[in-house]
């Protein structure tokens, strides 16, 4: 046993999800003696984030949220909508604008929504300088395409649940986004290509989350039909550091410290 308890934050867990709604208090009482300290609750539509905010209240030492309409959702975009989202983030734990992004794998709104969403999300972070959420699956080009408009001005981003391509991630990372890795690493079926290009990322730029309750690492051994739960993230950190061949010590403690950064959490 570490001599100091592990500590984890997990970047991105959708708790609002209905999967969580009657036993929430033994996700998270689980999670927590596992070592996951710190979450971060996925907005994803309006409604959705203010959810989250509630979550956060029930849960201030250990849940932050953010807030912001998902590229499936961006049809729901509109002026009045995200002078919502706007509001929200006046609270103290509300920490992230997102998630936002472009989504084209199954296109639920229209590019044209998607894009217009996502234009004002980057403005909306601008604004208040607070860290980007960002999703973007099969949407590469004419992601970095948008994002590079206001790249000189963004604050902290991070593309959560990369799943990408080597030249996808070598852009990030050139672009200075922080990189979210899920659980995706342990699937033999989809995943195998991660294990090589999780050492390309600098540690100081790696960052991890569950995606609960999505996901779920597929290497464990526990039913495939299970949900994901926050409490499986340190064993997507053991993961991270076996494959990159660093010292848990030394990638767990980098994880946490670069989350708490990231969120502008002081301890
Ligand atoms: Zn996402």
């Amino acid at each position: 046993m570490p001599l100091v308890q592990e500590q984890f934050f997990d970047i991105g867990a959708n708790l609002t999800h209905e999967s969580f709604t009657k036993d929430l208090d033994s996700v998270i009482t689980e999670a927590s003696k596992l070592g996951v300290k710190r979450l971060s609750v996925t907005g994803s539509s309006v409604k959705d984030s203010l959810e989250a905010f509630e979550i956060t209240q029930r849960y201030p030492k250990t849940c932050i949220s953010t807030a912001g309409i998902h590229p499936h959702n961006a049809k729901e975009y509109s002026t009045s909508a995200f002078s919502e989202i706007k509001d929200l983030l006046k609270n103290d734990l509300v920490k992230s604008i997102g998630e936002t992004g472009l989504d084209f794998n199954r296109n639920f709104s229209s590019p044209e929504d998607q894009q217009k969403s996502f234009e004002a999300h980057l403005e909306l972070s601008i604004e208040l300088n607070k860290p980007l959420f960002l999703h973007e699956r099969d949407a590469h080009e004419k992601f970095v395409e948008i994002t590079s408009l206001y790249l000189k001005d963004l604050p902290k981003s991070v593309v959560h649940c990369f799943t990408g391509t080597e030249e996808a991630l070598k852009k990030y990372l050139d672009m200075g986004f922080y990189i979210g890795i899920t659980g995706w690493l342990c699937d033999e079926r989809r995943g195998k290509h991660l294990e090589e290009l999780i050492s390309q990322i600098p540690l100081e730029k790696l960052m991890i989350e569950t995606d609960a309750p999505y996901l779920l690492p597929r290497d464990m051994d526990i039913d495939k039909s299970s949900r994901n739960e926050p409490k499986y993230l340190n064993h997507i950190a053991r993961k991270v550091s076996e494959f990159r061949r660093e010292s848990e010590e030394l990638v767990f403690s980098a994880i946490y410290m670069n989350s708490l950064d990231f969120f502008d959490i002081s301890v």
